[in-house]
């Protein structure tokens, strides 16, 4: 789905140390690098030689923009690297930076240490002189302290690259939309200039007939081939297939999700939303296929959603090979018996399959939701485990992040009436509370279900993306929670500029 990303690390050092020295930083740094890439992280780390000018720090920021498979910035000061020289190359760096606050040593050598030792190792010193600098600036990193062989460090390196390569993705987005958002609903709008400009996402509108008229020029033979794989892939129900009553329905839904595939492939996106009151020619509301697509990693988004779309998709590729999936999810109702309060997720079709591992069941039933003739989909329950969500809102000057930890429990019984991809959840740190912190934060019904990533992935998404991100987790309060809603507000507005 993703090529491996690639993140370059820099060693800043200077020239009063002479040759011998800095060819020591030089090895230390490329051990550090191959430790990092022997962890077999998220990105592969390309090492780059010993920083000590401005003119060599300016050239290498430089590159780091031009490079397109350079998705961010490693810097480690290993000895002391005057940052007056670090100004205009992190002015100009325009990619994801880390700042590794590392060094080569475990144990300080007691016994043996002396002056030259301090000033080899001494990234306690450089580091704090590249802080400064960094603070000064309000440049922001991402900020990970301690020595390499800790799993933990290497843990919080790979959650920023999975950050970064997000945020790679985001700023090439093309995002497709099969008409416009649902009639008269708020929070799915949005400024799609300024979503550009934030996260680097091109949302643009197709009539849903285009799809329509690429359904229609799929060939029978073609769609009966792949109806074939899902009967091979899934637990088809037997009116769905070969031979059964309605597998006619069957093949009308592969033929949606060629033709989805195809006219995504021929824009360049990986990304969509669709909508049911614009459905045009279409015969069926679009569930199997969008489940389909949204498990190879596309972005979506229901009812013309395209801001939840791109956080499916940031989702889909901060979590590339790891273990659970990404969705949209949306709040629809609760359990409210006192002691064990849940929240019950789902959508009316196109819950993604990622976030079970089990094999789904093919279905098909009635949905007056549409106007249309009776949609295939994917009906599971979501594996019990810790997740989360996260919507994003337009506060119609800058965008917020709201996200919620949550704990996927599975239903008390089995829900036969309810055919479609759901999840069951209790959220941190109780429900009261974090129901009433999402409705403070106005964010959305929609979210992202994601079980592959968690928290610390979204706040170092938010960082890069210089956006609020508001999360209600174990420790959350409603009045602490209301007064950092406040600050965020003061905070976003400003730092956006008068
Ligand atoms: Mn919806």
């Amino acid at each position: 789905m993703t090529a491996t990303p690639t993140v370059w690390f820099l060693t800043g050092s200077q020239n009063l140390y002479g040759e011998d020295v800095l060819a020591q930083v030089a090895d230390n740094s490329r051990a550090i690098v191959a430790a990092l890439n022997d962890a077999k992280l998220a990105a592969n780390v390309v090492w780059k030689p010993v920083l000590t000018s401005k003119d060599a720090i300016r050239r290498t920021m430089l590159d780091a923009n031009g490079d397109d498979a350079c998705a961010g910035v490693i810097a480690w000061m290993h000895t002391f690297s005057p940052a007056k020289m670090w100004i205009a190359g992190l002015d100009t760096l325009a990619k994801p930076l880390l700042h590794l606050h590392t060094q080569a040593n475990v144990e300080l050598p007691w016994a043996t240490i002396d002056m030259d030792f301090m000033n080899l190792n001494q990234a306690a010193h450089g580091d704090r002189e590249f802080g400064y600098i960094e603070a000064r600036l309000g440049v922001d990193p991402t900020i990970v302290v301690g020595h390499v062989s800790d799993a933990a460090v290497r843990a919080q390196v790979d959650v920023w690259m999975r950050a970064a390569a997000g945020w790679a993705a985001t700023r090439r987005l093309n995002l497709i939309r099969f008409g416009d958002n649902m009639r008269n609903v708020a929070v799915t709008e949005g400024d799609k200039t300024e979503a550009e400009h934030v996260f680097g996402v091109s949302v643009n509108t197709y009539g849903v007939n285009d799809l329509a008229d690429a359904v229609a020029q799929v060939g029978d033979a073609e769609a009966s081939r792949l109806a074939a794989d899902y009967e091979d892939l899934y637990d088809v129900v037997p009116e769905l297939r070969a031979g059964g009553a309605r597998h006619d329905s069957l093949v009308y839904s592969a033929k949606l999700e060629i033709a989805l595939r195809s006219f995504l492939e021929a824009h360049d996106a990986m990304a969509f939303t669709t909508n049911f009151e614009d459905l045009g020619a279409l015969k069926q509301l679009p569930g199997m296929s969008v489940q389909r697509l949204t498990a190879d990693g596309y972005g979506f988004g229901a009812e013309g959603d395209w801001k939840t779309a791109v956080l499916v998709r940031a989702a889909k590729v901060m979590g590339a090979g790891l273990p659970g999936g990404a969705s949209l999810m949306e709040d629809y109702t609760y359990h409210l018996v006192p002691g064990a309060e849940k929240s019950l997720g789902a959508h009316m079709l196109e819950v993604c399959p990622s976030l079970t591992a089990t094999t789904p069941r093919v279905e098909i039933h009635p949905l007056g939701i549409g106007n249309r003739e009776d949609p295939v989909r994917f009906v599971f329950d979501v594996d019990p485990g810790p997740a989360i969500v996260v919507g994003l809102a337009d506060m119609r000057d800058r965008f917020r992040l709201t996200g919620n930890t949550v704990r996927v429990v599975g239903p008390d019984a089995p829900m036969p009436m309810l055919p479609v991809g759901r999840a069951v959840w209790v959220a941190d740190p109780d429900f009261y509370t974090a129901a009433a912190c999402w409705l403070r934060a106005g964010s959305a019904h929609h979210t992202v279900m994601t079980t592959a990533v968690g928290a610390d992935h979204w706040r170092e998404f938010a960082r890069i993306a210089r956006t609020e991100f508001a999360l209600i987790t174990t420790g959350t309060t409603r009045v602490g929670f209301e007064a950092e809603l406040r600050a965020g507000a003061a905070y976003y507005r400003l730092a956006r500029g008068i």
